[in-house]
């Protein structure tokens, strides 16, 4: 038998394996079962394709990445593989030939869609065929609350069902406890051995930044650090990757789009440009990126606020696989929670669905707002510990913080008063609108103009306040209420910062310290001497709510029944 090693140089061309490539390749060639737990770009593909070359028979790749199998197979034949995929793109008689070659013993590696192992042709078929392992690729597509789920990847028990003595290989960039829980159970890997990789990409920078005029920011982005440079552009909608695309190109930074409503040909055509050609940006919603392996990706920009850690963890991890510095940029603003908020809430999920959601979007924005290292934060959420790193944001500019209880007590309160005495809930700009005291024309619709927190917030700017609210949703002291207007309302954490019994840290917004008016100091944010009185109303009020009711007083606040 040749050994992995020999495999390793003289079909893929390398010297040595990398981190615990060596050790999960062993594994698996002596016939266990192994659960690979690796970041992007770490080199999972080696864990199987060596296996496969070196046991007897084909090596069976279960993979979602359908566009990518031609590639993968035309990787591998380049380099001297045998290599052949099924999918539904493929004609009956292209079919048939690659079955053919299963059968005749003559492939290395069989990449398959889930999907084709609901054909009981397709077990037939393998029935009929020697089998070296089965290796299931982004096997987090199992995980039903995760981002990426594939109903056909639940079917996936057949292969340890039908062949039990075939060595399974289930890998994932994935590896939050929750979805490493997940992957073990569904695909029975109980008695497989688990190899989890650090997580940590050093090279990757992570920044992360209010956002004001993202395309300008991003542009700066590109011209400043990255001119000439491949990257990728992540954008929520399929309008805005167009719109992001059309300005890129016209300040001249040559842009593809690419977006589920693409057809198939011009996604497959803008994909290759981006892998074939050099300093190509490519625009892109998260329909854009699993499987691909460009190596010199020198930046990821997100312009709208990923939907859970994990996701923002597997996007930003294309950049840099070629271990060289790379940039991990991030412009995210109050817009982007509410419109979260409010796609978690019309969304069809039933309300542990939604519960889940939140969860990741509360992650996702804690790690948006800490002052913390964003590396120990990423790492600490795939349950890894490490040290500040010296190589994001956070540590390179030391975010500086503020005791915001004052402003927070302010916004709490109009909060407060708007629902108490009018019944009335408002999105963020009103509310801080309110605040400062701008008489726009829906404050005289309203008569807000008479709230007695009118005006009483002209201590920090409007986009400081922006950034107040945002840290208030990040630590749960305000929430989006689920009208699907994009309201906001008081949580249950919101009494005890009402009542002065919590503290609130706030970071400064860098770009506003920066830019314009600096925020006084906290001391001199003292309230008003006429907003002090309504504290001592509001106390009052909620005491004898209470009584009378025998409730929190910040249920009835924030209840909006
Ligand atoms: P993953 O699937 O984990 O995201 P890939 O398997 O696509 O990563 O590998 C990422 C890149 O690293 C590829 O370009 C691959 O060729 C390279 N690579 C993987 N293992 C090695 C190794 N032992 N030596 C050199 N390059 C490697
Ligand atoms: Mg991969
Ligand atoms: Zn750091």
């Amino acid at each position: 038998m040749t050994s992995a090693l020999s495999v390793l140089d003289t079909v893929f061309g390398y010297d040595s394996f990398r981190g615990q490539q060596a050790e999960i390749v062993d594994h698996v060639i002596s016939g266990g079962d192994a659960l690979v737990l690796m970041p992007t770009g770490g080199g999972k593909s080696l864990c199987y394709q060596v296996p496969a070359l070196v046991r007897p028979g084909t090596g069976v790749v279960v993979s979602p990445l359908i566009a990518l199998m031609q590639d993968q197979v035309d990787a591998l034949t380049a380099v001297g593989a045998r290599a052949g995929f099924l999918n539904s793109t493929q004609s009956p008689d292209q079919r048939m030939a690659v079955e053919r070659a299963l059968l005749a013993g003559e492939l290395d590696l069989l990449y398959l869609a889930p999907e084709r192992l609901k054909v009981s042709s397709t077990l037939a078929l393998l029935d009929r065929a020697e089998l070296a392992l089965f290796a299931i690729d982004e096997a987090h597509c199992v995980a039903q609350w995760g981002h990426d789920f594939r109903p056909d990847y639940l079917g996936l028990t057949v292969l340890h069902e039908r062949w039990p003595s075939v060595p399974r290989i289930a890998l994932t960039a994935t590896a939050t406890e929750a979805t490493h829980r997940e992957i073990t159970e569904r695909l029975q890997l109980q008695d497989a051995r688990h190899f989890v990789a650090s997580f940590d990409r050093p090279n990757i920078q992570y920044r992360i930044e209010g956002k004001n005029e993202p395309v300008k920011q991003l542009l700066s982005l590109i011209r400043t650090e990255h001119p000439g440079d491949a990257g990728i552009v992540y954008c929520l909608s399929r309008a805005s990757v167009e719109k992001t695309a059309q300005a890129l190109n016209d300040a001249g930074v040559p842009a593809l789009p690419y977006h589920a409503g693409l057809d198939t040909a011009t996604r497959a055509a803008n994909q290759s440009r981006f892998l074939r050609e050099d300093g190509i940006v490519m625009v892109a919603t998260i329909a854009f990126g699993m499987g691909i392996d460009k190596p010199d990706v020198r930046f990821v920009a997100h312009l709208d606020l990923p939907k859970s850690v994990e996701g923002y963890y597997q996007e930003t991890g294309r950049a840099g696989r070629d271990g060289l510095p790379s940039t991990a940029w991030l412009a995210y603003g109050l817009q982007d929670v509410v419109q979260q908020r409010q796609l978690i809430d019309k969304s069809e999920g039933d309300a542990a669905f939604k519960r889940r959601a939140s969860q990741h979007l509360d992650a996702m924005l804690a790690l948006c707002e800490t002052i913390e290292c964003r590396r120990v934060q990423l790492l600490a959420y795939f349950g890894q510990q490490s040290e500040p790193c010296g190589n994001c944001d956070t540590c390179l500019t030391p975010p500086e913080s503020f005791d915001g209880t004052v402003p927070a007590q302010k916004l709490l309160s109009t909060v407060v008063r708007l629902w108490r005495e009018r019944h009335q809930r408002f999105g963020a700009g009103h509310l801080i609108d309110i605040l400062l005291g701008k008489q726009t024309p829906r404050m005289a619709q309203y008569g807000h103009d008479q709230l007695s927190t009118f005006g009483i917030g002209t201590e920090l700017s409007e986009q400081e306040w922006r950034g107040v609210v945002r840290q208030l949703l990040a630590q749960q002291l305000l929430a989006v209420h689920g009208d699907g207007y994009g309201t906001i309302v008081l949580t249950e954490g919101s009494a005890s910062v009402l009542n002065g019994s919590r503290q609130v840290r706030l970071r400064r917004d860098p770009v506003a310290s920066r830019g314009g008016r600096k925020l006084r100091s906290a001391a001199a944010a003292e309230l008003p001497s006429g907003a002090q009185p309504l504290f001592e109303r509001l106390r009052a009020w909620r005491a004898g709510v209470a009584r009378e009711q025998g409730v929190p007083a910040y249920v009835v606040f924030g209840d909006a029944t």
